[in-house]
């Protein structure tokens, strides 16, 4: 079973096989927080039996964004009488347009067939029905009471998706896949362009948490998001230089971005489609 990583103050960071998600909890006197639920029934009841190893508070439920492996867990939470989830509106917006197309990539032919879903894949099954979080955050804070601690829901722009959430909780910055360690970024559904500024606001936060907790891999350094931001900038630059010169042959700034082939890719295209 996975292992809980302590970062501090009642803030714990679970990181559960596959994709190596990040799931954070805060533990608070009168209720405790998690943040993100895994894939599916199977990776959300793992991470629901691991916080009950150490809490048996009611809980609060975060999704960080839109992406199947953050929020199709929710079910497994709602069945053991979780009521709160919350997300970023245009997480919500996304999250009720995109979640029964989003199923196929847990199939066996799908692109994250590794996460062996099935049941959610197929729709089939004890929680395998889509909850998705009626609480939302717009650009105001919100702070949840957990009891002797609080943690804070906020938004810093457009990114990794445009309504990537993140929560603070005195010594943990839990930052979903804003910030990646151990992975290129994921373009995807990305806004390139406003990414690294937003990156830029969180570095800014330097010296208000101890820990930096991506969406996935290990906790980071302010310093690492700094680097990411200057990189994407560069990288942006890079971009809009080779399709000014060569408007049909973007895809040529592939080599030369740092991003490796596939990712690179979707960053022209979500660089070309987003400025436009
Ligand atoms: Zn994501």
């Amino acid at each position: 079973m996975a292992q809980w990583r302590d970062v501090g103050a009642g803030n714990y960071v679970l990181s559960t096989a596959g994709a190596l998600l990040n799931t954070g909890l805060v533990i608070g006197r009168d209720r405790a927080l998690v943040i993100d639920t895994g894939c599916g029934p199977r990776q959300g009841a793992e991470i629901l039996a691991a916080v009950r190893e150490l809490t048996d508070l009611p809980l609060t439920v975060v999704n960080t964004h839109a992406h199947f492996d953050h929020y199709f867990g929710n079910a497994v939470f709602a069945a053991a009488g979780v009521t709160d989830f919350w997300a970023h509106e245009n997480a919500v917006r996304e999250m009720a347009e995109s979640s029964e197309s989003q199923r196929a990539v847990l199939s066996p032919a799908g692109s994250d067939a590794a996460a062996a879903e099935p049941e959610m894949a197929a729709g089939e099954g004890p929680n395998s029905m889509m909850v998705l979080p009626t609480a939302t955050v717009k650009d105001q804070p919100v702070l949840i009471d957990l009891g002797g601690r609080v943690a804070t829901l906020f938004y810093l722009g457009r990114g990794h998706t445009d309504g990537d959430l993140l929560v603070g909780a005195e010594s943990a910055l839990f930052a979903g896949d804003l910030v990646e360690q151990g992975a290129h970024p994921s373009f995807e559904d990305s806004y390139p362009a406003d990414w690294a500024n937003t990156l830029r606001q969180l570095s800014a936060l330097r010296g208000r948490y101890e820990f930096l907790v991506p969406g996935h891999g290990l906790p980071v350094s302010d310093n690492f998001v700094r680097v990411m931001a200057d990189t994407m900038t560069t990288a942006v630059r890079q971009a809009r230089q080779a399709s000014r010169e060569m408007p049909d042959l973007a895809t040529k700034a592939i080599p030369i971005l740092p991003y490796g082939p596939d990712q690179s890719r979707w960053f022209i295209k979500r660089l070309q489609e987003t400025s436009a």
